[in-house]
């Protein structure tokens, strides 16, 4: 996401009632902290949380967690959801490689991942939000019929992703190489990126995995 530094952004992450300030003790705790017994899904670099906030309205019985490293794209998704006040709907602002100190094992039921960077360096690949070091993350607090769905625009990134999915030894339930001429649109909630790139005519990659169990 390009970024421009918002200025105060930390100063409001920091006392917004919408962002998990202590991620770290709440693991274990999550379902404690939504007060109720729901089942608990994230967004892993959420940006301004619009499909998050889509998912969070139409699914009320579903907690949201959007997680995002950067202040001044939280901030955006901050400002909506002090609007709306989804009660089931929090943010994090952390570094997604931290992921396995904040949930517990199958703490997490279902994990999105949109447009996420493509660091498109060789020498980076380990960064990549679907590169097996992060799917190994995943897999350790994901809940035992937990899953992914990661979408992208970007084929480089997502031919490598199939590739790591099957390393990770992970099942492939579907994926696509154009979601919106596919059987797959039905349903879909479009995020900002996905919006923006098919406007442009780049056809949107999908694919929906979960480890062997
Ligand atoms: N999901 C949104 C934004 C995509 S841009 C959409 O589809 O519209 C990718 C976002 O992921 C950026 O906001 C970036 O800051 C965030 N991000 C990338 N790597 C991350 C990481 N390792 N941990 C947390 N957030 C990350």
């Amino acid at each position: 996401m390009r970024l421009r530094n918002v200025k105060g952004s930390r100063e409001t992450i920091a006392v917004s009632e919408f962002v998990v300030q202590d991620e770290k003790s709440m693991k274990g705790k999550w379902k404690e902290k939504f007060g109720n017994d729901n089942p608990i899904n994230i967004e892993i670099g959420m940006g301004k949380g619009r499909f998050i906030m889509d998912l969070a309205r139409l699914n009320p019985d579903i907690n949201y967690v959007g997680v995002e490293k950067f202040s001044s794209v939280l901030v955006r998704a901050i400002e909506k959801q002090t609007e709306e006040k989804l009660p089931n709907l929090c943010f994090i602002r952390m570094e997604a490689e931290n992921i396995e100190d904040v949930f517990e094992k199958e703490e997490v039921d279902y994990i999105y991942l949109n447009f996420s960077d493509p660091w498109p360096k060789d020498r980076h690949a380990k960064r990549r939000l679907t590169s097996v070091q992060f799917l190994k993350r995943y897999e350790n607090i994901l809940a035992k019929d937990g899953g992914i769905t990661f979408k992208t625009d970007n084929r480089p990134l997502f031919d490598f992703s199939l590739e790591q999915i099957k390393e990770a030894d992970w099942i492939i339930d579907n994926h696509t190489f154009d979601l919106h001429n596919s059987q797959y649109v039905e349903g879909n909630i479009m995020t900002e990126y996905e919006e923006k790139f098919s406007k442009m005519g780049n056809p949107i990659c999908r694919v929906v995995c979960h480890p062997k169990r």
